[in-house]
């Protein structure tokens, strides 16, 4: 089977009966079995998958095929598929089904993609490395020494070992977009809003933003289109019209925008040199085309990790609560009465990190200490919002690199919070403003391993963002230095 480059040339071969769904459901589930070590995958759903391309092979004959007709897709374990497990690669909901469909996979099968299967995860989305995961670690395609990134590193990887042809990440402080740098893929986290979290397991309500993980940037906009929009079952989601990222990727053609970078995240003491270098690159040659480009400060660098620990910790704290041994998944075999089904089950079910962030969580929002953290931090986030939107009234995009550095070796940071949790360090500021923002696979470093570059844009600009970023790819990309590597 030829190698796949995007969804058109896909739909164009399914079109022309060079392929069928049937086939691709099986190319991908072989490829799947074939490359198990990666453990990119908790699940494949080889008998909905099968059945749903039989369907979509019938409804292409009939020329009646939805837009995504053929896009075998993957979900991260944190996305409710009715009938279908999940788990958020935690031990707490081992077992566990779901009743219902979330909006983002209803939406999915309404256009004809193909759900092949759920996809390893940070447990509960907590992590930067996929090694907090109830399942073990997910190793980089790339190189299987290192990590995929987190949370979402089962989805970067299922895209990047060409396991499916797209996959949908959650992102609440940064993971779509870090193991979509780790990976070379591209990674996009809509606008906080844009895209219905009815059906996704909740970390931090009001950081979490499902999104895409691609191949391409057509790609993403063609997925986003059909996922985000106006829901009745989530009330934090817009009602704003969606615009056609697809038919007007190209609107920002030859377009000069206004671009802004901080100096402060760009020659941090943490990056590497070949990542600030690659950086500085890409900001000289974007002036040489004639883009404005300029240095803009930004004053909040050393509280946006800390504020959004304090933040995510409190909400997931409030929403792991549900997590009581009763009502879902796991429950303790050794409980003798209520509290003990509750004690036991929670500390047997949740794995260190997560009852690190329960604990954390709990403790800014107690009595005595809420004002001091928990208020605290909401007052910088709204500093960090404020700043950042000022940042917009003068120019269209924020230019930042995605993660200090390229993937890092399996269990070489996974003892040291506080370094996992400043892998954040690019990322959390979108989370913090609940803007959009997309890392682009623009750098590759001497350890031959890829890195992104993440371009940022104001709330609700997801066109101009995507069109923007298909640009910069097209100019930009380094597929032939990748190929050389
Ligand atoms: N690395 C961050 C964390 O551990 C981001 C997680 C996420 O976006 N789900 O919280």
């Amino acid at each position: 089977m030829k190698g796949f480059t995007s969804l058109k040339n896909i739909q164009k071969d399914l079109q022309s009966y060079t392929v069928t769904c049937v086939e691709l459901v099986e190319h991908y589930l072989d490829r799947i079995k074939d490359q198990k070590d990666i453990n990119a995958f908790v699940e494949t759903f080889d008998v909905s998958a099968s059945a749903q391309a039989v369907l979509v092979d019938a409804k292409i004959k009939e020329g009646k095929a939805g837009v995504l007709a053929g896009l075998i897709i993957s979900i991260k374990d944190n996305i409710c598929y009715e009938g279908h497990k999940l788990s958020a690669s935690s031990k707490m909901l081992e077992g566990f089904e779901s009743l219902y469909s979330s909006t983002v996979v209803e939406r999915l099968l309404k256009e004809d993609a193909i759900i092949i299967g759920r996809t390893n995860c940070d447990e509960f989305a907590m992590g930067s490395s996929n090694e907090t995961s109830f399942y073990g670690p997910v190793k980089n395609p790339l190189d299987k020494n290192k990590v995929a990134g987190g949370s979402s590193g089962g989805a970067a990887a299922s895209v990047a070992a060409d396991l499916c042809m797209a996959a949908l990440g959650s992102d609440t402080g940064g993971s779509i977009r870090q193991p979509a740098s780790f990976t070379g893929t591209v990674g996009l986290k809509p606008t906080y809003g844009r895209v219905s979290r009815h059906g996704l397991i909740a970390f931090g309500s009001s950081f979490d933003q499902i999104g895409t993980f691609t191949k391409n940037v057509d790609d993403a906009a063609l997925i986003t289109e059909v996922i985000a929009g106006k829901d009745e079952f989530d009330s934090t989601v817009s009602r704003k019209e969606v615009e056609p990222y697809f038919e007007e990727i190209d609107s920002q053609k030859d377009k000069k925008q206004r671009i802004a970078y901080f100096d402060c995240y760009v020659n941090h003491k943490a990056i590497d040199p070949e990542v600030r270098k690659r950086t500085i690159e890409i900001i000289e040659k974007l002036r040489l085309e004639g883009h404005q480009v300029d240095e803009v400060k930004f004053d909040y660098l050393d509280q946006i990790v800390p504020t959004y620990y304090v933040l995510t910790t409190a909400e997931a704290s409030s929403n792991l609560a549900r997590y009581d041994g009763i009502h879902f998944g796991y429950r303790s075999t050794n409980a003798t009465d209520l509290e003990s089904t509750y004690v036991k089950s929670r500390s047997e079910g949740f794995g260190r990190e997560v009852k690190r962030r329960i604990m954390l969580g709990t403790y800014v929002l107690s009595a005595g200490y809420y004002d001091a953290y928990y208020t605290k931090a909401q007052k910088v986030r709204r500093l960090v919002r404020d700043c950042t939107n000022e940042v917009f009234e003068n120019y269209d995009f924020i230019i930042s690199p995605t993660s200090p550095h390229t993937a890092f070796d399996l269990n070489a940071q996974k003892d040291d919070q506080i370094k996992m949790y400043l892998e954040d360090i690019y990322t959390v500021q979108a989370n913090l403003a609940g803007i959009p923002a997309i890392s682009l696979p623009l750098g590759i470093g001497s350890d031959k391993m890829p890195f992104g570059i993440q371009l940022m844009t104001s709330a609700f600009n997801e066109k101009k963002l995507l069109s923007f970023s298909k640009q910069v790819v097209n100019k930009f990309a380094l597929t032939s230095e990748l190929e050389k590597a």
